[in-house]
């Protein structure tokens, strides 16, 4: 397993559902929304507020709640099946990398 890079975009978005499962008008307006369709997945825009973002330094880039942070975001740890759930990985994601 890979190191985690602090690029920050797990943190990101938030996993929507299938976009198999959404019909055509549904699906246009989440995407005119903002939402993306990655590895079939429907992904909302919404950066977690914990999530401090080094723009210049990405991997200055952290999670101000590292130690509470919520039991999904322990769980993940580059996999799609970590902990027996299910989890979005990000296309750059680092610790996909071994
Ligand atoms: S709580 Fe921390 S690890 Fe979880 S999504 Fe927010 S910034 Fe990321
Ligand atoms: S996508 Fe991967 S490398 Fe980037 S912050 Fe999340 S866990 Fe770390």
């Amino acid at each position: 397993m890979g190191e985690c890079c602090h690029c920050g975009e797990c943190c990101r978005w938030i996993v929507f559902g299938d976009a198999r499962q959404l019909d055509p008008w549904a699906l246009g307006y989440f995407v005119a929304r903002g939402a993306k369709i990655n590895k079939g997945l429907v992904l909302i825009p919404s950066e977690c507020p914990h999530l401090k973002l080094n723009e210049f330094n990405p991997s200055e880039s952290l999670c101000d709640i590292e130690d509470n942070k919520p039991g999904a975001c322990k769980e993940y740890v580059g996999k799609r099946i970590s902990g027996g759930r299910k989890y979005w990985v990000p296309d750059n994601c680092t610790m996909t990398k071994k």
